[in-house]
C-alpha cells in the first residue's frame, strides 16, 4: 500500500495505527474529533469475564501485551487480586483452566485468586502523547469520509456500527471514577482488585486511585465505587471526579474485528472493554495486513474474513 493512509479515529486504536506507520515514516493523515472513549487510567489483565478460561489468541496477545506495558512509563504493574463468588462459574473454572502455570490463578482463601501481572495505564495521556507527536499529520476535525481519497483506516470507535450495520453490535455505557483515601490522599492499593463488576487500581505515577464503575440496566451509575473502595481499603474515601464513555463490540464472539472491507475499507476497531489488552498484539499486525493489501496473514479469530458472509 503507497498511497497515503487516512486514519479516521484519535482514540486508542487510530493513534495506535498512525503511530506504527510514523515510525516506519509512511504517509498518513489521522483525524479524530475528540470524542473517544479512552478513559483516563483503565486496567490491563488477562481474565476478563466470568471464567479463567482463555481463547489460545489471548494468550497469545496477552504475552505481547506484557511486552509492551511492563516498564512503560504510562503504566505500572500489579498482581492482581480477583473475588469469587462460592460455585460461580469463575471459582469452578480456576481448578480447571487452560493457561499456562506463570499466569494461573492462585487461591488466596476467602474466595479470592490471585495472579499475575496485572497494568493500570495512563491511557488518556498516551493517546494525547501520540496525537502531538504526529505535528500536522494529524487534525482535529469531524471529517466526511466520502471527501477522502485513497484508502481509508476505520479506527472509528462507536462509528464502526455504521459501516458494518449487518453485524450484531454490543455498546455499553459504563464510568471509571478517580478516588483518594480522606486521611492518606497518596495511599495506592496494593494490588489491582477485581470483583463483580469493579476494578479498582492505582493511578500509575499519581496519588489516589481509579474505579472502575458499575451502572445498573438503565446505563445510570449505581454510585457505589466509594463504598466499594471503602470496604477494600478500610479507610474513608473521597471521589475526585468521574468520566463516562461507551464501549463496542461485536456481539458474536466480542472479539476486534480487522482488515480489508473492500479496497478502500480498512477495519480496525470492536475492542470492547479491552483496547489495552488487544492492542500492543493487533496492531502490529493490523500495519502489516494494512501494508500488503491483504487480510491472508491476520489471524481467522481477528480477521473480519469471520464475518465475511454476514456483512
Ligand atoms: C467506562 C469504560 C471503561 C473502560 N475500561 C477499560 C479498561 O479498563 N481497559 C481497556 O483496555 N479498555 C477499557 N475501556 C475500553 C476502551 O477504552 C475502548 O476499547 C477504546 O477506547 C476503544 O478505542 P477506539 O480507538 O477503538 O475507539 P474510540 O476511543 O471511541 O475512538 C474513536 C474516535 O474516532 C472518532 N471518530 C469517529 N468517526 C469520526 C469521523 N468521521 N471524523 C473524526 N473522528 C471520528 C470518535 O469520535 C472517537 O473520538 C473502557 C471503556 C469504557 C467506556
Amino acid at each position: 500500500m503507497t498511497e497515503k493512509a487516512h486514519i479516521v479515529g484519535d482514540g486508542l486504536a487510530g493513534t495506535w495505527f498512525a503511530r506504527l506507520l510514523d515510525s516506519r515514516q509512511l504517509d498518513f493523515l489521522c483525524f479524530g474529533n475528540g470524542k473517544t472513549n479512552t478513559p483516563p487510567v483503565a486496567f490491563v489483565h488477562l481474565f476478563q469475564g466470568r471464567t479463567f478460561r482463555r481463547h489460545e489468541q489471548e494468550l497469545t496477545a496477552f504475552r505481547s501485551c506484557i511486552e509492551f506495558w511492563r516498564g512503560s512509563e504510562f503504566s505500572q504493574e500489579w498482581s492482581v487480586l480477583r473475588k469469587t463468588t462460592p460455585g460461580d462459574r469463575l471459582q469452578r473454572s480456576a481448578h480447571d483452566h487452560n493457561v499456562p502455570e506463570e499466569f494461573a490463578p492462585k487461591p488466596q482463601g476467602n474466595d479470592l485468586f490471585a495472579y499475575r501481572p496485572g497494568f493500570t495505564v495512563r491511557a488518556k495521556d498516551l493517546t494525547k502523547f501520540w496525537r502531538e507527536s504526529f505535528g500536522n499529520k494529524f487534525q482535529e476535525q469531524t471529517v466526511e469520509i466520502g471527501d477522502l481519497s485513497g484508502p481509508v483506516v476505520y479506527a472509528s470507535g462507536l462509528g464502526i456500527e455504521e459501516l458494518l450495520p449487518n453485524l450484531r453490535w454490543d455498546t455499553n455505557p459504563g464510568r471509571t471514577v478517580r478516588a483518594r483515601c480522606r486521611e492518606h490522599p497518596a495511599r495506592q492499593p496494593e494490588h489491582l482488585v477485581i470483583a463483580k463488576g469493579f476494578h479498582l487500581g492505582g493511578n500509575p505515577g499519581e496519588e489516589g486511585f481509579t474505579v472502575g464503575g458499575r451502572v445498573n440496566s438503565k446505563g445510570e451509575a449505581k454510585n457505589d465505587e466509594t463504598q466499594l473502595a471503602e470496604e477494600w481499603l478500610k479507610e474513608g474515601v473521597e471521589m475526585c471526579s468521574q468520566w463516562w464513555g461507551e464501549r463496542i463490540a461485536n456481539a458474536l464472539d466480542r472479539f476486534p474485528i480487522i482488515g480489508w472491507l473492500d479496497e478502500k475499507a480498512f477495519v480496525f476497531a470492536g475492542f470492547g472493554g479491552r483496547a489495552l489488552f488487544w492492542l500492543p498484539f493487533c496492531a502490529p499486525l493490523a500495519v502489516e495486513a494494512y501494508l500488503e493489501g491483504s487480510n491472508e496473514s491476520l489471524p481467522t479469530a481477528l480477521s473480519i474474513e469471520r464475518f465475511r458472509n454476514l456483512l
